[in-house]
This record gives structure tokens, C-alpha cells and sequence, in this order.
């Protein structure tokens, strides 16, 4: 993927959690810049300078964060912008006496909400390069005279970075459990919910379809019988892996059931829809699965259109009835699209 990031979830999640931070950060830049007009008659007005410079950073890197192949080098570039931007004003308001010393570590907090590990301890890295060459380059005596002058900021950095990281491991872990599938990784069912919202919206201001696939296995129940439950969650898993692997990177595919399977094909209408149901249900028959086995899966399809918004609840019913009458077709199908003879099942 790249050095910051580890795949198109983590990715994914950075990207979302960049939405959440950027009116937060609006908030805290309120608050700096009123302490830095305030402080204007004894530090000099221009201090506010950098700080804009720093907002026009962020809002160019959040422009342009969907529109870049590395979206994780184009964030952490304007997040070491804005660091630099705050050692330029310590450098000019007294270096290591400038009260503006600790402020460093505010930036450092959004390290973690967005970056794994690697990227936080960069970026603190980063930032104490930064602390210590511009505490010694601008007045190296006073640093050796009264080391705490140094010593204290960087404690306070390096103990946000701490805290924040461990801070969101935790909420990450919280919330994973909350929307992930443990057997297989998918998402599931409960983060359906808000997705489904999200594409409403997101379609209905792009005007772009949105297709729907329900999956489910068939004779399932007979896997389970002869093999063991083992063998089944192991087929779970296989199935989960194949279906994930044919998908674009912004597909969402979800396990909603026992053996039940949903994926969200945004802009796709209904005729590629199938077409992507058809490609699902090759995959699934050409490989074999937990340990030699092999299954075949009936799809149900359906896609908003156009001009309609997407509602959920009208497309996944017209893609659950059109599951049922796959699996009465004789299973291993694919029915609701365009594909208007299903192919006959091959066993
Ligand atoms: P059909 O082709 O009509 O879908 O037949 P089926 O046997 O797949 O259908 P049914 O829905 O009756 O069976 C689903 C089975 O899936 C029942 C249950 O034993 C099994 N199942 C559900 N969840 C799990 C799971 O997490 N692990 C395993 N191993 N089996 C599961
Ligand atoms: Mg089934
Ligand atoms: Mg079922």
C-alpha cells in the first residue's frame, strides 16, 4: 500500500476520520488566533500570519485528498507544514522563550486519529527535530543556562503522543467490534445502516446509480452437516476472501447473515450490477474452498436509478426477491438484472 498506511481500510478510515477532524481543527484555530490577537500589542500582530498559512495548508491537502493516488503523504505533508509553521513563530517570539514553545503539541493529537503507530512516532520525531533546532538555533545559551526551557515542552509533546495514540487504539478496537465481522473481516450488518444513508445523500447530489448484490450460499446447511461447523466457518471465510478480491476499492461488501452476503456498488446501474453479481458468481464456483471443497452462491440484484435518490429499503427488497427466485431457478444464479436467462446451474 505505502510506508503510512496498510490497506484500503486503514485508509479508508483515515480518510473518514480527516472529515470528522477538519471542523474540530477549525475550532481550535479560532482559539489559537484569538490568544495570538490578544497577545498582538506584546508579540507583534503578524504572528497570525503563520497561522493562516497553516488553514490554507490543511484546506488545499483536504481539497485535494480525493483526488491523489497517496492521500496519507498529501495529509502528513500539510500536518508538517503546519508544525513548521508554528516553529517559525516560536523562532521569532524568543525561540525557547517564547510561551508559544508547547504548542507543538497541540498538532500532535490529530496524529494518532488518523496515522498507525509509524506515523505518530515520524511525526513526534518530526516535531522534536524541529523543538530542539530552533531552541538552539535561536538562543542556545539560554537553553544551556536553564535546560527546563526545552525539556519541559518536549515532555509535553512526546506525553500528547502517548496518550492520544493510546486514546484512539482503544476507540479503534471499540468501534471495530462494533462494525466488523470477526470471521470473515467484512462489515457488517450494524455499519449498514449509516453507509446506506451516506450513499443516499452522496447520490443524490452526483446523480449516480447505486447497485445492489445479496449473496447467499447454497445448501449451506449440507457443508455444515457433513463436515463440521469448522469446515463452514472456514468456507465463510474463503467465500468472504473471493467476493472481497473481485471488487473495486470502493465497493463495500458486508456479511449480513449466516451465509448471507451484501455488496454496495456505488455508481454501477443495474445492468452492471449483474455484471458484477455474474463475475461474483464465477469466482465463487472456480475455486475450491476450505480445504477442496467446493460451492456455488445464487445472487439476487437491483440498482436505483438515475434520476431516483437510492432508497434502501425498495432496492435491497427488489434484490432479496430477486435472490429467492435465483435459488428457485435452480440456484448457482444470478436474477434482477438484465441477465434475463440466468445460466442453468452447473450441479
Ligand atoms: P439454500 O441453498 O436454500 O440457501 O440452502 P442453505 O442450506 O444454504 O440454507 P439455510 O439458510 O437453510 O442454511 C443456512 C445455514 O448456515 C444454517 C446454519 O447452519 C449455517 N450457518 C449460519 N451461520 C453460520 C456460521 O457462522 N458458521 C457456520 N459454519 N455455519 C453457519
Ligand atoms: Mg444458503
Ligand atoms: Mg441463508
Amino acid at each position: 500500500m505505502s510506508w503510512l498506511i496498510d490497506d484500503e481500510m486503514d485508509r479508508e478510515r483515515m480518510l473518514d476520520m480527516d472529515r470528522q477532524v477538519a471542523p474540530v481543527r477549525r475550532r481550535s484555530f479560532i482559539v489559537i488566533a484569538a490568544a495570538l490577537l490578544i497577545c498582538g500589542p506584546w508579540l507583534g500582530w503578524w504572528t497570525v500570519i503563520p497561522l493562516v498559512i497553516a488553514g490554507v495548508l490543511f484546506a488545499a491537502a483536504d481539497s485535494a485528498v480525493h483526488r491523489v493516488t497517496y492521500p496519507e503523504y498529501l495529509l502528513f505533508a500539510a500536518w508538517t507544514g503546519s508544525q513548521l509553521m508554528i516553529e517559525i513563530s516560536v523562532a521569532l517570539t524568543g525561540g525557547p522563550r517564547s510561551p508559544a514553545m508547547a504548542w507543538a503539541a497541540i498538532p500532535i493529537v490529530t496524529l494518532s486519529a488518523r496515522f498507525p503507530t509509524r506515523g505518530v512516532i515520524l511525526g513526534l520525531c518530526v516535531t522534536v527535530a524541529m523543538m530542539i533546532g530552533v531552541a538552539f538555533g535561536v538562543d542556545a545559551a539560554a537553553v544551556i543556562a536553564h535546560p527546563p526551557l526545552l525539556i519541559m515542552p518536549l515532555a509535553l509533546a512526546i506525553a500528547v503522543a502517548i496518550l492520544s495514540t493510546a486514546l484512539m487504539h482503544s476507540d479503534v478496537r471499540h468501534r471495530s467490534a462494533a462494525v466488523i465481522d470477526q470471521l470473515t473481516g467484512m462489515l457488517n450488518r450494524n455499519s449498514l445502516a449509516d453507509r446506506t444513508l451516506e450513499l443516499a445523500y452522496q447520490a443524490e447530489r452526483t446523480r449516480q446509480p447505486v447497485g445492489l448484490i445479496v449473496a447467499d450460499l447454497d445448501h449451506f446447511k449440507l457443508i455444515n452437516d457433513t463436515h463440521g461447523h469448522a469446515v463452514g466457518d472456514a468456507v465463510l471465510q474463503d467465500v468472504a476472501y473471493m467476493l472481497r478480491k473481485q471488487l473495486r476499492a470502493f465497493d463495500l461488501a458486508y456479511r449480513i447473515g449466516g451465509e448471507e452476503f451484501l455488496v454496495l456498488l456505488p455508481g454501477a446501474d443495474l445492468e452492471q450490477t449483474a455484471a458484477m453479481a455474474e463475475r461474483l458468481r464465477r469466482g465463487v464456483e472456480a475455486d475450491t474452498v476450505g480445504g477442496g471443497l467446493r460451492v456455488t452462491m445464487s445472487f439476487g440484484v437491483a440498482a436505483s436509478t438515475r434520476d431516483a435518490p437510492f432508497d434502501y429499503r425498495a432496492v435491497s427488497a427488489e434484490a432479496d426477491s430477486a435472490l429467492y427466485e435465483a435459488k428457485r431457478n435452480g440456484r448457482n444464479g444470478v436474477c434482477g438484472g438484465l441477465l434475463a436467462a440466468p445460466e442453468p446451474a452447473l450441479r
